[in-house]
This record gives structure tokens, sequence and C-alpha cells, in this order.
């Protein structure tokens, strides 16, 4: 069913605490965490708990949960003291998607070319 945990997601593991992660946000309904791989000086990640593919899935599927998770984005540059940051959602193996849980990358400290390559 949409939105129930799958055994084989990273992030679900995260989410239940069974893969150790540098948590810097939690609400009822999401989790910003830091990215293992760091691209800039801040790269958070924000992941709804419930598990979608992508973001497209959870914007179709739990529109209130996808806002949610934008409004995190927001949280977390706030408390990294962030003025300019980028929000990326790769979607699609195509875009570099990797990890086919939704995620919100959030990035920022550094100077961030447009467009992006
Ligand atoms: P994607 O490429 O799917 O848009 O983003 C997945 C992100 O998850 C990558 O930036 C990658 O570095 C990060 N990542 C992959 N495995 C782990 C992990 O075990 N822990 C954390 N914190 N980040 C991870
Ligand atoms: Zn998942």
């Amino acid at each position: 069913m949409a939105g129930e945990a799958q055994d084989d997601c990273l992030f679900c593991k995260i989410v239940a605490g069974q893969i150790p992660a540098t948590v810097v946000r939690e609400t009822a309904t999401t989790v910003a965490f830091r990215d293992i791989n760091p691209k800039a000086p801040v790269h958070v990640l924000v992941i709804p708990k419930a598990h979608y593919p992508d973001a497209a899935s959870l914007a179709e599927g739990a529109p209130g949960l996808a806002a949610d998770v934008l409004r995190e984005t927001r949280a977390v540059a706030d408390e990294e003291k962030l003025e300019s940051y980028r929000t990326v959602f790769n979607t699609g193996a195509g875009a570099g998607q990797t990890v086919f849980h939704a995620h919100a990358h959030v990035l920022g400290g550094r100077g961030l070319q447009w467009p992006p390559g």
C-alpha cells in the first residue's frame, strides 16, 4: 500500500532507526539528516517518514505530506543559517536518483552555479 515501509529501503531503515544517521530535525511526519557523501558544506536530506518512491508519487499520493517536506527544507535552511540554498528532488535514475524513497536535498554554504549540469 502507498506509504507503507519497505523492507529493502535504506531510508525506511533510517526512519526505523535500523541504520544510523545524523539527524538534524524530526517532526511527526518527516526526518532531516546529513547526507553521508555531502556535495556542499551543508547537505541535508529531508524525507517523509512514509515511503513514497519519488517526489511525484509523494505529491500525488500525499500532498499534505509533500508540503510538510517542503516546509522542513526551509526549517533546515534557517537552522543552518543559510541565506541562499538549493532544494533538489532527483526523479528517476537518469536524473541521478539512487535511493527510491522520496527525499529533498538541501544544499548550501557555498556558491551554487546555475544551471547545475
Ligand atoms: P539521490 O541520488 O537518490 O538523489 O540521493 C541519495 C542521497 O543519499 C545521496 O546524496 C547519497 O549520498 C545519500 N545516501 C546514500 N546512502 C546513505 C546513507 O546510508 N546515509 C546517509 N545519511 N545518506 C546516504
Ligand atoms: Zn522507504
